[in-house]
């Protein structure tokens, strides 16, 4: 089926697949082979003009926007299911595009996201506005209402999932929204925009325009007629739609950006073995590229041997191999500019002094893809390039520590705060760690769980605002207060 694939290529405008109005295109690649999978069109600035113009009128005509709640509930959970009927399809597409493993784009990605689009669903004919305390003669209201046109931009290291957390609250609350894909991963997106429609979605309240940052990126970010954007990506480039909206018309800003997530081992940790297969699963899965993989490994000195060697086990299993095999549970990173960014890095770990104890180099060298070996730094100091900037692939960097008060300390000093784990069987510091971790999300004797029912985001330069959970609705509503004179 790989072979015979002939993915659509074109935007999505205004309920109509075309080509980019200059004609131009990118290649997008199969990181597994390095091969071209398709040329999809690169959508610059008249193609955002024409897709912001289609989402406005959609908006402004109240075709979706004043659409009675249940009724919008119909048409996403149609769309929905949609994705799940579509999943073998789907799942084919984001693991060609981004080197997923089949068996996790099959079982997870399209899943979630059908799943997150589902929640939002359910849930927009129960958010309930406010009456407000009010004087005799006077009722006061306040209610929510969408924002208008929403652009969702989004990264590739889980793009169908991450285009849902957008697209589940924001279209659930009526907005119109334009979806720019990561360059390297637009073809579920691509995909979906024609579901979402034989779904029910009237043309123009979903677009989505392939293309670069720089380009189409950029235009939606400094748009005077974009509401709001819901991005996830880097911190770098969050920064910079924060930029875009000082220059344009103060659009609303949502960011998901970068992390380095501790996760603490403690010497009472309750289960190594649990421990071990979390801080391993919490580095590798997805070759690493995982906003809040837990890339930081802070272990107390007691249990550092040992729990080192758990994980050394664990990592000598987990060969990189053909995303196509549903045996393959490490596939290869996104580009080849990821892999020459994640190969320096071991290079500045070693430079540094750090200690390569697993992998350390590039895999597969024979099938033009772009694998890297689970690799774990021993010896590392905080200070360190490894243990402060985002790297994005399978690299470990373990630090030691010599007391929880250490582990805190060291958890901290980053500028980062998506993400934190701590295991130990003493619920007072148990509890002492989930305070004092500057982190959005903490996990106690567990990793990377997570459901739609709780939200999701970080502190400090991971960003503001929170995918999932109703308080996403808050980035993509406004409240408005009507006084009633009775
Ligand atoms: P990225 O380079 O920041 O790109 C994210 C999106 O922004 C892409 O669609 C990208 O388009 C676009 N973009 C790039 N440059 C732009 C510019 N100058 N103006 C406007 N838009 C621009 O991030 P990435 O490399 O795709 O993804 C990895 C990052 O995402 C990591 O830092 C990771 O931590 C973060 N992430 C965070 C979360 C979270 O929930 N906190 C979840 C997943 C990922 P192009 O593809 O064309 O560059
Ligand atoms: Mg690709």
């Amino acid at each position: 089926m790989a072979a015979t694939l002939r993915p659509e290529w074109r935007a999505f405008i205004d309920g109509q697949y075309r080509p980019a109005l200059s004609g131009k295109t990118l290649a997008t690649i199969n990181p597994a082979t390095g091969q071209v999978i398709a040329e999809v069109a690169a959508c610059g600035a008249e193609d955002v003009d024409a897709a912001v113009a289609s989402a406005r009128k959609a908006f402004e005509s109240g075709v979706w926007s004043r659409r009675a709640p249940t009724e919008r509930k119909q048409v996403l959970l149609a769309f929905a299911q949609a994705l799940m009927t579509h999943r073998e399809e789907l799942a084919l597409l984001e693991s060609l595009d981004v080197g997923k493993p089949i068996t996790n784009a099959y079982n997870g990605d399209i899943v979630s996201a059908a799943t997150c689009i589902q929640w939002y669903a359910e849930a927009i004919d129960k958010l309930y506005g406010e009456m407000a305390p009010a004087p005799a003669g006077m009722t006061t209201m306040v209610v929510r209402e969408p924002i208008g046109v929403v652009a969702a931009v989004v990264p590739w290291n889980y793009p169908l999932s991450m285009a849902a957390w957008k697209l589940g609250p924001a279209l659930a609350a009526g907005n119109s929204v334009i979806l720019k894909p990561a360059e390297q991963s637009p073809l579920t997106a691509i995909r979906i925009a024609q579901l979402a429609v034989d779904a029910g979605l009237p043309p123009g309240v979903l677009n989505v325009l392939p293309g670069y940052g720089e380009t189409a990126g950029q235009a939606l970010g400094l748009h005077m007629d974009v509401d709001g954007v819901g991005f996830t990506g880097s911190t770098e480039v969050g920064k910079l739609f924060m930029q875009y909206s000082g220059r344009s018309n103060i659009k609303r800003v949502g960011l998901e950006c970068g992390g380095k997530s501790p996760h603490i081992v403690l010497a009472d940790c309750p289960d190594l073995d649990a421990a071990a297969r979390a801080v391993a699963m919490g580095i590798f899965a997805n070759s690493g590229q995982v906003c809040n993989a837990g890339s930081r490994l802070i272990v107390e000195a007691p249990v550092r041997d040992a729990l080192l060697d758990k994980v050394l086990q664990i990592a000598a299993e987990m060969r990189p191999g053909d995303p196509l095999d549903p045996a393959t549970r490490l596939g290869p990173v996104v580009s080849q500019s990821q892999y020459d960014r994640v190969l320096s890095y071991i290079d500045a770990g070693r430079a540094d002094g750090a200690q390569v104890l697993a992998g350390g180099g590039p895999a597969l060298p024979d099938s033009g893809g772009f694998y890297i070996e689970p690799t774990v730094f021993g010896k590392v100091s905080n200070g360190m390039r490894i243990a402060q900037e985002e790297i994005f692939g399978p690299v470990l960097a373990a630090i030691t520590v010599e007391s929880v008060e250490q582990a805190l300390q060291v958890a901290n000093d980053t500028i980062y705060g998506l993400a934190a784990a701590v295991w130990t069987r003493d619920i007072g510091k148990a509890h002492r760690a989930a305070q004092g971790l500057k982190a959005g999300v903490v996990w106690i004797n567990c990793f990377d769980r997570g459901s739609m029912s709780a939200p999701f985001g970080g502190f400090k330069q991971s960003g503001f605002g929170r995918d999932k959970s109703m308080h996403a609705f808050d980035k993509y509503m406004d409240w408005k207060a009507i006084w009633v004179a009775t």
